[in-house]
This record gives C-alpha cells, sequence and structure tokens, in this order.
C-alpha cells in the first residue's frame, strides 16, 4: 500500500518541485511503484515531466470537480517512469469552484484512497503557499517531506511549516506526520549553511535526511528538457544524490516496518 508523501514548505523556490521530480524517478528507478500529483497551479512538475501543461485533456482540475475519474487522468510518464497526475492553472479555478463545497478539504483523499494499492509512493508537489490545494494535499498524506536550503530566513519558515502541520492535525488530518527534513541546494563551503544545518539537526534529529542535495547545474537545467536529471545526465552530482535520497527513504521505510512488525 503507498505511502503518500506531500512535499511541501510555505517558502518558493526551495526545491520542492525538483524533489518531486527526481525522487519520483530515482524510486521508479529503484523499481518502487510512483505516483506523481502535480497540486501547484504552475505546473512545473508536469512540464519537468516532459508534458506539455497548456496541452492538456485533463488534469487534476476535473479530479477535484469531479469531472473526470483518476484512472483517466493519470498519464505514464515513460522517461521518468512513473506516473503523474498532470496539473496547470486550471487548479485554481478548481480552487474557486470548491469554496463553497462541504468535504473540499478532503477531494483528493476520496479520489485517490482507492489507487493506493497500485503504487509503493504517492508524491505530491505542493503550492509555496497554505491553500485548499495543499490543504488537500495534506488532507490526504501519510506525511509531508519538507526540502529547505540551509539560510537564515530558514529556521523562520519552518517554525511556520510546524505551526500549519499541527492546525492541519487538529482539524483534516490528525495522523499526519513529519516525514523528514530535506537540506536542499546545500552548500558544504558555505559557513552559514553549516550552522544552519548543525541548527536543524539539533531541533529535529534524525528528521533530517542524512543526505543532501548539492547545488548542481544539471538539476537546473533538466527541467527545460522534460526530464530528470537521471535521464538528462545520469552521471552529474544532482542525479545521484536524488538516488542516494531515495535509497535512504526505502532503507527508513524498511527499517520501520521490521520494527513495527517486532512491537506487534
Ligand atoms: P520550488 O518548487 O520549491 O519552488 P524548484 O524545485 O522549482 O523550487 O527550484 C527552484 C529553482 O532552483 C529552479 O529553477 C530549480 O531548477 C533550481 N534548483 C532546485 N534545486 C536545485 C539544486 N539542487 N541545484 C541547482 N538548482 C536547483
Ligand atoms: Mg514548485
Amino acid at each position: 500500500m503507498a505511502r503518500v508523501i506531500a512535499v511541501t514548505n510555505q517558502k518558493g523556490g526551495v526545491g520542492k518541485t525538483t524533489t518531486c521530480v527526481n525522487l519520483a524517478a530515482s524510486l521508479a528507478a529503484t523499481k518502487r511503484r510512483v505516483l506523481l500529483v502535480d497540486m501547484d497551479p504552475q505546473g512545473n512538475a508536469t512540464m519537468g515531466s516532459g508534458i506539455d501543461k497548456n496541452a492538456l485533456q485533463l488534469s487534476g482540475y476535473d479530479l477535484l470537480t469531479k469531472r473526470a475519474s483518476a484512472s483517466e487522468i493519470i498519464i505514464h510518464n515513460e522517461m521518468g517512469g512513473y506516473d503523474i497526475m498532470p496539473g496547470n492553472g486550471d487548479l485554481t479555478a478548481a480552487e474557486v469552484e470548491l469554496m463553497m463545497e462541504i468535504g473540499r478539504e478532503h477531494r483528493l483523499r476520496q479520489a485517490l484512497n482507492p489507487l493506493r494499492d497500485n503504487y509503493d509512493y504517492v508524491l505530491i508537489d505542493c503550492p509555496p503557499s497554505l491553500n485548499l490545494l495543499t490543504v488537500n494535499a495534506l488532507s490526504f498524506a501519510d506525511s509531508i517531506l519538507i526540502p529547505m536550503q540551509c539560510e537564515y530566513y530558514a529556521l523562520e519558515g519552518l517554525a511556520a511549516l510546524m505551526n500549519t502541520v499541527q492546525q492541519i492535525q487538529e482539524t483534516v488530518n490528525p495522523n499526519l506526520q513529519v516525514e523528514g527534513i530535506l537540506r536542499t541546494m546545500y552548500d558544504p563551503r558555505s559557513s552559514l549553511t553549516r550552522d544552519v544545518s548543525g541548527q536543524l539537526i539539533e531541533f529535529f534529529g534524525d528528521k533530517v535526511y542524512r543526505v543532501v542535495i548539492p547545488r548542481n547545474v544539471r538539476l537546473a537545467e533538466a527541467p527545460s528538457h522534460g526530464m530528470p536529471a537521471l535521464k538528462y545526465d545520469k552521471a552529474s552530482k544532482g542525479a545521484i544524490a536524488y538516488l542516494a535520497l531515495a535509497g535512504e527513504m526505502v532503507r527508513r521505510h524498511g527499517a520501520k516496518k521490521a520494527s513495527d512488525a517486532v512491537a506487534v
């Protein structure tokens, strides 16, 4: 049964979309069945998966407004090896249309829960704000993965995000967990990076992934070719880092399952 992970951070430009696309491709490369859900009206994860967001027949909009079923909307991305539910600016219209509907926070969960058996991982790319689209993602998710840049204001943003998690737990999803914190665009030569990184580990302990994603130009170039870095330049530091992240994630879940079994 799939683990549903929302990749979220209220800050923009921290590597949410880059993480979604490259982690999806890396998990697929390790033979996991992956669904990537693009919940951001910017449609960057869709474009980065080689799908033209302006030419979509069906998208997340149709799912949220019950105009089409998940199986009609989901596309298999041959290049990345994962399935994707594409999204574009129409998601903003869905948000407006849902405003008056009862149960509007749970539309995504309702529609995608039946597909949990078809996948090992569902990754959701979230917009950089706490709107109804994000709330739908967080209502459905088992956990959140938080990409962050180790810079001065990062910790402040993180405090806001932890407040959000608490609010979501108290309202739409009491089971929401923090999957982990991922350090992105990491520059080990910067003393600020090392300081902030140290504070993160102090505060979040082993929730901080050991793998860090370095700043790597291939990761920035790959989306314009509609590919994950793994296909664009598989020897690049970025591609290798995301493969390592997939490995760490799978190992963590394996270890957790084993300890759950022991507890029973
Ligand atoms: P978000 O989805 O959080 O807004 P993106 O994943 O779109 O962030 O990343 C923001 C910008 O930074 C994009 O142009 C992306 O290509 C670039 N980028 C992301 N991660 C890296 C990285 N590790 N190294 C270099 N560039 C990166
Ligand atoms: Mg994004």
